[in-house]
């Protein structure tokens, strides 16, 4: 019999009472890892509650207190860091040294809402009008809820909920059903950092689960990551709700080629950011961009391409691992089927084997040269190792290219040209740019800045910003009198 997970509530693993179980499948054997409840009304009732309870003293908590709490889980996390990139690695298919970057990326966010309080202060001016003082304070909102994709299942649970909490609140976190352990890992090391024990709660599910969750009306804010047909979904009835909400979203990620480029490094950051993780990232490049003389490249880059080869988690000969599922496989593959007539094949990965695994969702190494921009493949997210080739006579033409995608993530510019870069990053029309780095993630103080339909929502969070997302900002006006005073005259703060 499998292990049947837990839902993580009111500050206890319980198990579910719902009759609705799936399997959690590892993606190079199809072994049966577990089996993921999609919880209840009652249990989602449940959460709900205990998160709203834990809110009512929690916000109370100074925020130092809240602080320490995150210095003893990001201690946590790194004394158990090879524990959890190894459940991540099983039920996710990548690579360990991969799921150690997810779950290394996830720390470095703890990190800094440990360090969050001098976010949290508010602003004063003084003599907004003749002796009036204006100033605001930054106040917590209530229960947040996260929905997270399976790609990432440490690092973007780790975006959400202590930042969230951090800043005062409570949190539901609703994981991907396809990686679910990841998370309760995540949520165990949490209990054990200390503090209430029902700030965090972990419910399980698809998409009744979710669909409960955004429209009730306990919840004040939304933070979701995954695919585009489900992020504007979640962002359009989140705000139809009026609940705060940030839904990041997919991509489709260019790296423009220089002909001044460093050849060798040019070739090897687009092999690395095109079928690293199988092409899973949403900053993945999947599509480069060769500028004039440039496309002579192609013939390095499709023998570079070849030597890599996915294989298990475990071996270090695997260059990425599986997708995440026999679906994903399906869905990748007649996309390559239909590439083949839309462009010029150049690496063929989809009748991939691996010895050892016959059963696992391998997909291999695929190239794609003469993509048009009208075709399905380059329309489509592919999220497979799969990388697609264009050529354009011109930075102009690329940039304009660019700039018609739907889709404004990630890009990247390899050049030697400072001109080119500046003149790149000044016009592209991208949230997260690189010059010279394949896939620019931002650390946390910083924040994660997808575009147009990359991500829905105003408040560009994760890192600094995620305190305007997490918080409420009140503005106060103020006005003192002496109480014999009739005037306006001799108004005063008293601070001390
Ligand atoms: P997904 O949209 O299928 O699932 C994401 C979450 O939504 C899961 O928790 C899932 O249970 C839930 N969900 C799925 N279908 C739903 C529905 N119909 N209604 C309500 N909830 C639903 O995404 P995925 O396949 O897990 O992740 C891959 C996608 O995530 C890719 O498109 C990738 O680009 C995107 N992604 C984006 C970012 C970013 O920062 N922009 C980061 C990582 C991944």
């Amino acid at each position: 019999m499998a292990e049947k997970l837990s839902l993580f509530i009111d500050g206890d693993f319980v198990k579910s009472d719902t009759k609705n179980w799936v399997e959690v499948l590892n993606p190079a054997t199809q072994e049966v890892l577990c089996e993921v409840p999609f919880a209840t009304e009652e249990e989602i009732e449940k959460a709900v509650a205990s998160a709203k309870q834990a809110f009512l003293s929690w916000r109370e908590t100074p925020p130092p207190e809240r602080s320490r709490i995150m210095m003893k889980y990001q201690d946590l996390l790194k004394v158990n860091h090879d524990e959890i990139a190894k459940i991540l690695s099983r039920e996710n298919g990548k690579t360990f040294e991969d799921a150690k970057g997810d779950v290394w990326r996830g720390i470095e966010v703890v990190e800094q809402a440990a360090n969050i309080t001098p976010l949290l202060m508010g602003e004063t001016v003084e003599n907004v009008a003749k002796e009036i003082d204006s100033y605001s304070y930054t106040q917590s909102l209530g229960v947040c809820l996260g929905i997270t994709p399976f790609n990432f299942p440490a690092m973007i649970p780790l975006w959400m909920f202590p930042m969230a909490i951090a800043c005062g609140n409570t949190f539901i976190l609703k994981p991907s059903e396809q990686d679910p352990m990841t998370a309760n890992k995540l949520a165990e090391l949490f209990l054990e950092a200390g503090g209430p024990s029902n700030l965090l709660q972990v419910i399980h599910g698809g998409k009744d689960q979710v669909d409960k969750l955004i429209k009730h009306p306990e919840i004040r804010a939304i933070s979701f990551v995954g695919s585009v047909a489900v992020g504007q979904y979640i962002y359009r009835t989140g705000t139809d709700h009026l609940k705060r909400v940030q839904s990041f979203a997919g991509a489709k990620n260019h790296m423009v080629v220089m002909p001044d480029a460093n050849k060798n490094k040019t070739i090897d950051s687009l092999v690395g950011s095109s079928i690293g993780a199988a092409g899973q990232r949403c900053m993945a490049i999947s599509v480069a961009v060769f500028v004039g003389s440039s496309k002579e490249w192609i013939e390095d880059l499709k023998n570079e391409m070849q030597a890599v080869n996915p294989g298990p988690w475990d071996s270090k000969e695997s260059g990425f691992g599986p997708v995440i599922s026999p679906q994903a496989k399906e869905k990748i593959i007649k996309l390559i089927e239909r590439g083949k007539d839309e462009a010029d094949c150049l690496i063929d990965g989809s009748a991939c084997e691996v010895e050892g695994y016959p059963k696992g969702n391998w997909v291999g190494t695929t190239l794609f040269a003469n993509v048009k921009t009208d075709s399905e493949i380059y329309k489509t997210e592919i999220f497979g190792p799969v990388l697609l080739c264009i050529e354009v006579d011109s930075l102009e033409e690329a940039i304009k290219l660019i700039n018609a995608n739907p889709f404004g993530n990630g890009t990247s510019i390899f050049t030697a040209s400072g001109r080119s870069a500046r003149k790149f990053r000044h016009e592209i029309e991208v949230g997260q740019v690189g010059i010279n780095v394949p896939i620019p993630v931002p650390l946390p103080f910083f924040s994660f800045t997808g575009w147009k339909q990359s991500f829905y929502g105003d408040l560009h969070a994760y890192g600094k910003q995620a305190v305007r997302f997490y918080t409420e900002t009140k503005t106060v006006t103020e006005r003192w009198f002496e109480e014999d005073e009739e005037s306006t005259k001799n108004l005063t703060i008293n601070l001390e």
